[in-house]
């Protein structure tokens, strides 16, 4: 049995964590609200809530994170019941977080003074991925640190690339959710002005689907989400914004002229300020639909 610690139950974190909750895999899971921990470790299998970050890592060789931010994992690391004070040496801390790599860097150092190894290790695919075990995880950090975490990134991943150094994992994720982020916007001003002459979105996407202009937002979010005005709640706005502000960053620290990315990061920091931290990315949307006084239907 290979023993693994999961800090972190949230929306994408609960379903990568279930594919660890059997054999070859003795999990110990921990989460900030203890109720879920409880709740997940009631459902079976070879799992223990545990009572701290420290006693979760505690003889764990596998120690994997997930929470919103690169700072929420530092801040997971200090105290008494802290993570570093349960981390074991030789064992290697897996941060799944959509981080920000300098952030990572600081992690890979401080746990490193402990004997322990670190990747940075988002993920891509989203919950429906997460759910299926064929997430995308980009790694950031030594092949040796890799190779120590990849058996536990194996259980709920279809593919693992090895990106470079510590960071370089984050800064990947970042990007192609600025991608992201960009396809979801433009494809919303597209709409609402063709909208606006009467044709609707339906028809709309039926034709971008069959061109040139078609990407994963026309292909199944606006169908799935904004013509039906679903708008299911499975990855956060509030999360989204941070991912684009890190593309940013990581193009501005690279000295990479690039307007766009910072006109998108500014366009969804507005849309997660009036539409909240609940919303979810795809509702970005609706700000600009305010905007243009017409709805994409
Ligand atoms: P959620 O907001 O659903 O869950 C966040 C988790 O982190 C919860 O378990 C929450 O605990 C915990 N948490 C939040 N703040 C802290 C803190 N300060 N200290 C300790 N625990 C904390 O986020 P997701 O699961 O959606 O996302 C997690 C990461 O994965 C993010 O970096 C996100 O960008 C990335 N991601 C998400 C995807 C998605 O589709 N959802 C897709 C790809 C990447 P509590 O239960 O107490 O609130």
């Amino acid at each position: 049995m290979t023993r693994v610690a999961f800090i972190g139950l949230g929306a994408i974190g609960a379903p990568m964590a279930r594919h660890l909750a059997k054999p070859p895999f003795e999990l110990a899971v921990w989460n900030r609200t203890p109720a879920k921990a409880s709740a997940f470790a009631a459902e079976g299998g070879p799992v223990r809530a545990a009572a701290s970050p420290r006693d979760a890592a505690a003889k764990a060789e596998i120690v994997i994170t997930c929470l919103p931010t690169s700072a929420d994992v530092e801040t997971l690391l200090d105290g008494s019941d802290g993570l570093l004070a349960g981390l074991e040496r030789g064992a290697v801390l897996a941060d799944c977080t959509s981080g920000d790599p300098a952030g990572s860097r600081r992690i890979a150092a401080r746990v490193a003074e402990r004997g322990v190894l670190f990747v940075d290790a988002p993920v891509s695919g989203g919950v429906s991925g997460a759910l299926k075990g064929q997430l995308t995880v980009m790694v950031g950090g030594d092949a040796r640190a890799l190779e120590r975490a990849r058996p536990a990134l194996e259980a709920f991943a279809a593919k693992i690339v090895h990106c470079g150094a510590v960071g370089t994992g984050d800064a990947l994720k970042a990007v192609n959710n600025a991608l992201l982020a960009i396809h979801i916007w433009s494809c919303a001003e597209g709409l609402a002005a063709l909208a606006k002459l009467g044709v609707p979105a339906s028809v709309a996407l039926d034709v971008i689907n069959a061109s040139s202009g078609r990407s994963n937002s026309s292909q199944n979010l606006f169908p799935e989400r904004v013509v039906s005005r679903a708008f299911p709640r499975t990855f956060r706005l509030a999360l989204l914004d941070k991912d684009v502000g890190i593309a940013a960053g990581v193009a501005r620290e690279g000295r990479i002229p690039a307007p766009l990315l910072a006109l998108t990061s500014e366009l969804f920091r507005a849309a997660h300020n009036a539409l909240g931290e609940e919303a979810d990315h795809v509702e970005a949307v609706r700000l600009l639909e305010e905007w243009a006084h017409v709805e994409i239907r």
